[in-house]
């Protein structure tokens, strides 16, 4: 029997899950799939594993449970006719997200998942496999390009910081042997900002790339330092998108689009038990980070599929504030903004896929 947990999805917020394909160690272990998706209802189904597979003394008996979002992506075999490449995802995402930034709204993306699950696969690919955010530099530098109107300037610029334990690093800045965390302002007409944050202008794909790769070393430098940092930080991607249009009589709009691509820490901690000392301490700040995301774009996908109802409704408060990652974030997530949520998931672990899952459902 189907274990349908969910409904269809609505309003500004789109949640689409990818399923990424096998790892060398899962095919040596023989891991088995458990996953199927549909692609005319765009279901999730996610199977209990075989009872080979059953560690120790798992006594529950686990249940098959589907789940639909607006897409599903299948990327487990290049050769299934029904593979979702680095391409198509573009094509079915990043593409419509970039109409809006063009039209002036804001965008945020964000990649969830356990590590492991194909977050920075799906974020930034490899340079062979690019992902959303070279895509997206590319292709919104080519519609830059393609302007015809002779009265419309643009300007573009970047900046890339992390969030790591509710402190913010620029990752535009060289690393120093101690890091340096940035202070969050809030300015009573911008709304919250990071004080000091890099932020440069940038003219061609080239440039952008050159800093995406500036900032990506700077957060393995850390990670190396730190003990793979780069799984336990979110890392936030920005672009600003600045038009100038000229109007009759030296009149002159400006429309101006954040374009938020991030790659969020690995989900597994939030749920891991047993750490303690720092370990807890960042385990829970992620914990706090993760849950209030889930929360606020669960408040918006709620307020935006909801009829008027009574004054006392708890969702109308969108909880923004109880993390360092939504309050950045607020102007991205919330009004005139579109937001995409990615749940990147393994095919071979059934309960951090299915925690993965439930929270991307709760998000819609
Ligand atoms: P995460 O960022 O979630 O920790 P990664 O993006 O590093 O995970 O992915 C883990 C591994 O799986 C990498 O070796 C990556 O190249 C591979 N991978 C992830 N997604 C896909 C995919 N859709 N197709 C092929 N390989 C993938």
């Amino acid at each position: 029997p189907m274990n349908v947990e969910t409904s269809m999805p609505s309003g500004n917020v789109r949640v689409v899950v990818r399923v990424r394909a096998f790892l060398p160690r899962e095919y040596e272990k023989d891991s088995a799939n458990l996953i199927e998706m549909n692609p005319v209802t765009q279901e999730t189904h996610l199977n209990p594993p075989p009872p080979s597979a059953l560690r120790g003394s798992r006594n529950k008996i686990l249940d098959r449970k589907t789940f639909t979002f607006d897409n599903s992506f299948w990327s487990i075999d290049r050769d299934d006719p029904h593979y979702v490449d680095q391409e198509d995802v573009y094509n079915a995402l990043g593409q419509e997200f970039l109409d809006h930034n063009f039209q002036g709204y804001h965008t945020c993306i964000f990649a969830y998942g356990q590590t492991g699950a194909g977050k920075s696969y799906t974020m930034m690919g490899t340079p062979e496999y690019p992902g959303l955010i070279p895509r997206t530099c590319r292709d919104l530098f080519e519609r830059i390009k393609a302007n015809q109107n002779p009265n419309v300037t643009f300007t573009v610029r970047v900046s890339y910081f992390e969030v790591y334990n509710e402190h913010v690093c620029d990752l535009l800045v060289p690393r120093r042997e101690t890091p340096v965390y940035l202070k969050v302002r809030e300015s009573p007409t911008e709304g919250p900002y990071i004080k000091d944050l890099t932020e440069v202008p940038v003219r061609s794909i080239g440039e952008v790339l050159n800093w995406m790769k500036l900032g990506d070393r700077s957060r393995t430098t850390a990670s190396t330092n730190m003990n793979d940092t780069s799984s336990r930080s979110h890392a936030v991607f920005t672009l600003v998108l600045k038009q100038i249009e000229v109007c009759d009589g030296d009149e002159t709009i400006e429309r101006l689009a954040r374009i938020r691509l991030v790659d969020l820490a690995g989900s597994e901690r939030a749920n891991s038990t047993g750490a303690t000392g720092a370990r807890l301490r960042e385990g829970s700040n992620i914990n706090k980070s993760l849950t209030t995301l889930g929360r606020v774009i669960a408040a918006l996908a709620d307020q935006a599929g909801r009829r008027p109802s009574g004054p006392n409704s708890k969702r109308d408060v969108i909880p923004y504030r109880d993390s360092i990652l939504t309050w950045l974030l607020k102007d991205s997530l919330g009004g005139n903004s579109k937001t995409a949520m990615i749940a990147c998931i393994s095919p071979t672990d059934y309960d951090e896929t299915l925690s993965t899952l439930r929270y991307a459902d709760q998000a819609k």
